[in-house]
Formats: structure tokens, sequence, C-alpha cells
């Protein structure tokens, strides 16, 4: 079967994104045809979707202009899987704690942008992640932390702060799962829960 993956890219990464979601569904035998979603249109034909990071000002500002932030909430309202990472988690969340930010209210949580402080701040981190045998190698850039969450699951912390959230079919991190060669953040946000079925019954 083949999923078609959109992947937003008015704005960051893209191409690292694809490949994990490649690589985890090749891990299931299913294959994906990645588009980058850059207007409206193109949304309502995804079986899954990527929020990728960048700024969260210009992504949130971006998805509003073009048109494609109400067919996001409409992918979620039909219990599609979304992915959203690092300002991607900002742009998803409930309250951004920014004026600038035009938030989709997708992941019930509060978080605070640039927690961890400047881009030299960087780093990297061995984390437990519930649905994961072995800790993930959580690379956090400029990274958003949450602050507070309502009704969400935690799915990991780092120093006792969440660093990633699960709300209905929508999957937040504040690192970088793309970035290492470890797609098990893509596989575990697309194809292993229950909103993995709602994938499969859309072949
Ligand atoms: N600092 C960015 C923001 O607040 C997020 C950084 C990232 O996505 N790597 O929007």
């Amino acid at each position: 079967m083949t999923i078609r993956a959109g992947v937003v890219a008015v704005q960051g990464d893209v191409s690292e994104h694809a490949d994990a979601i490649r690589r985890a569904a090749a891990s299931h035998d299913e294959t994906a045809d990645v588009v980058e979603i850059r207007h409206s249109g193109a949304v309502p034909d995804c079986d899954i979707l990527l929020l990728p990071g960048g700024e969260s000002t210009t992504i949130s500002r971006l998805l509003r202009d073009e048109g494609i932030a109400p067919e996001i909430t409409e992918h979620v309202a039909a219990g599609k899987p979304v992915l959203a990472t690092c300002a991607g988690l900002i742009v998803a969340s409930t309250d951004p704690n920014d004026d600038r930010v035009d938030s989709l209210g997708l992941i019930d949580v509060t978080v605070e942008r640039n927690a961890f402080g400047r881009q030299k701040d960087s780093f990297e981190a061995p984390l437990d992640v519930t649905g994961l045998d072995e800790p993930f190698p959580a690379v956090f850039i400029r990274a958003p932390l949450i602050d507070s969450v309502g009704d969400a699951e935690v799915l990991a912390e780092w120093d006792g702060r969440p660093v990633a959230v699960r709300d209905g079919p929508v999957v937040g991190t504040s690192f970088h799962p793309e970035l290492t060669d470890d797609a098990r953040i893509h596989d575990l946000a697309f194809f292993e829960s229950e909103v993995a079925n709602v994938v499969s019954d859309l072949g």
C-alpha cells in the first residue's frame, strides 16, 4: 500500500522528514509518497501530515495566509495522524504563549518558545519515550518546552519537563527526530498506534 504523506514546506526542514517517513513506512512494508505542502488544496489528499521545525511565527503566518491552516484542522478532525516537531509543536499547541504565533490548537499544551536558550545551547540527549524499547537520541535546537499539559498524554520528559506529547492523532516533540537516522518517532506517530488503524483503513 502507498501512503500519501504531506510535509508542510512553507518554511523549515523537509527532506530529512521525507526520508524518515519513507524509512518508517518501509519498515511496515509500505511505501510513502511524500508531497511538499506549500499551498492550499494538497492537504485533503494526504493520509498523514508532518509539521516540521523552523520559525513558528513565520510558519503559522504562512499557513494562515495560504489557507492551509483550516485544512490541517480538518485533517485532524477526521482522525488522521500528524507529527509536529519543534516549531511545529509550537504551531500545533493550544497556547504558544506568544501573540505572534497564530496556533492551530491541536495539542492541548502551553509551550515556552526557545526555553533551552540559543542556537549554541543545542544538544542531544537519550530520551525514554513511551512506546519505544530503547532510548531515542533526541536533538534539541532552540527547542520549546512544554509548560503545562491539558488533555494530552506525555510521551517523554527531559529534566522533569514534558518534551513529547500525544493528543489524539497528533504527536508533538520539542526535539528534531528527523536529524538522526532513527525513524522510530515517525514510526510511533504514523504507524504504531491506534491511529495507525486509520492509516490502514485508508488503504
Ligand atoms: N525557536 C523556534 C521557534 O520558536 C523553533 C526552533 C526549531 O524549530 N528548531 O519557532
